[in-house]
């Protein structure tokens, strides 16, 4: 007979991705709205996490001066600024885990495949902004690594509802997440 404490091998993660303060702040350079109205909530889950000693992962944009993202987007999260920093609400602690990532995706040029794996983390709950870009590129990347992924609907903001409704629905349809 197995021993009921092996038989559920799930283990969750809780990856906040890109609550700085060039995304979230009034007046940022980059500046998602919606992204305000998403901190409490993000919040509660951090908390939870952490009670439950569920590995919390940020995820921050680090771009360099002259970043080619800068094309397409107004100069955001340069390395090293102010405006790189996860925003005060949210401030990571000592345990939590810290990643830098260069573009969209979460996974792209990171250690948090790398991370996950030793972790033994098999679903991922994402948190952050926005829904439509970094949340849906490290959804996919995620499910692709097969990885489960749960994405709280009150934790995700983008630009536009559209946007945002958009990604949900792609998330949902493609890549079979659990949209809570
Ligand atoms: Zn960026």
């Amino acid at each position: 007979m197995k021993n009921p404490k092996t038989v559920n091998n799930e283990k969750h993660a809780l990856i906040v991705c890109d609550m700085l303060n060039d995304f979230v702040l009034k007046g940022a350079p980059l500046e998602v709205t919606r992204a305000r109205a998403i901190v409490a909530n993000i919040k509660r889950e951090i908390i939870k996490s952490r009670k439950k000693h569920i590995p919390v992962i940020y995820c921050c944009d680090g771009h360099r001066p002259a970043d080619p993202e800068f094309s397409l987007w107004p100069k955001h999260a340069v390395k090293g600024t102010a405006g790189a920093q996860v925003i005060d609400e949210l401030k990571p602690h000592k345990n939590d885990h810290m990643i830098t990532k260069p573009s969209y995706s979460c996974f792209y040029k990171t250690t948090l495949d790398k991370l996950l794996k030793q972790l033994g983390i098999t679903h991922v709950v994402l948190t952050g902004v926005a829904t439509n870009i970094c949340i849906l590129y490290t959804v996919a990347e995620a499910s692709m690594r097969g990885y489960k992924v749960i994405v709280p609907e009150n934790c995700v903001a983008a630009l536009s509802q559209r946007d945002h409704q958009f990604a949900l629905q792609q998330m949902k349809r493609v890549f079979q997440v659990e949209i809570v």
